[in-house]
């Protein structure tokens, strides 16, 4: 018997396979990042027996209790998408497979000192502010390639891509140009010798532009979960 969530995320896929096919990239190209911010582990767990492996997480505590409570379920990946503060990382640092919302060296630096030994090294994401707005998370699109060169030294980090959360806007060309200014920030540290493989961007609204404009992985809450009630 299929679930709605599993009804759900087969509807995504679909929009995935659709897309990649639309924009001429191979099957496949793009991952689907699961966002269960809010929702609880029973829901990530239902997924997960669906076939879904990789969560996106926004809030530390949230990180840390559905860990513990799915810590049964083999090969599930945790990847943190949510705003880091410095007090916050040694949780991220134990639990996380990926954080995507790396816009300064400290916090990286924290990560990296704190990644226990035993784990393999975490995966990065640079978070880069392609909108503009003064309010935004994300590092400027100026500083992106020397916070690069500093984050690939660090230790316990492998520096994977870049991320992006454009601004909100009904304005198709407005947001494909955001989508554009960070493939187009990807492709240069790559011609840089960057190995990075994740260009993460796109959500539940705007995946299918994303694909369009390069993304590798999507981040999907809304459209797999239903809407959020209020973060307490
Ligand atoms: C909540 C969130 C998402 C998912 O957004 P939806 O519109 O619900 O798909 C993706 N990325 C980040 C960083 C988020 O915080």
């Amino acid at each position: 018997m299929t679930t709605t969530l599993e009804n759900a995320r087969q509807t995504i896929l679909s929009r995935i396979s659709t897309a990649e096919r639309t924009a001429g990239r191979s099957a496949g190209a793009v991952s689907l990042l699961a966002v269960s911010k809010t929702f609880p582990a029973s829901a990530v767990r239902e997924l997960y027996l669906a076939g879904q492996y990789a969560f996106g997480e926004n809030y530390v505590q949230e990180l840390v209790a559905k860990s513990d409570a799915l810590a049964d379920l083999p090969g599930l990946i945790w990847h943190f998408i949510g705003p880091l503060q410095s007090n916050k990382t040694r949780a991220v640092a134990e639990r996380a497979h990926w954080v995507h919302s790396i816009d300064r060296l400290k916090i990286a630096e924290r990560l990296s000192s704190q990644r226990p030994t035993h784990l393999p090294s975490l995966n990065v994401c640079l978070q880069v502010n392609v909108s503009g707005e003064a309010s935004k998370s994300g590092c400027q699109p100026e500083d992106a390639v020397s916070l690069a060169a500093e984050i690939a030294e660090l230790p316990r980090l492998t520096l994977r891509g870049l991320m992006c959360i454009p601004e909100p806007t009904d304005d198709l060309q407005r947001l494909r140009q955001q989508f554009i200014s960070l493939r187009q920030l990807f492709e240069q540290l790559q011609k840089a010798g960057y190995p990075l493989d994740t260009l993460s961007m796109g959500m539940s609204a705007d995946l299918e532009l994303a694909i369009a404009e390069g993304a590798t992985l999507v981040r999907v809450g809304t459209a797999i979960f239903g809407a959020r009630s209020q973060h307490p």
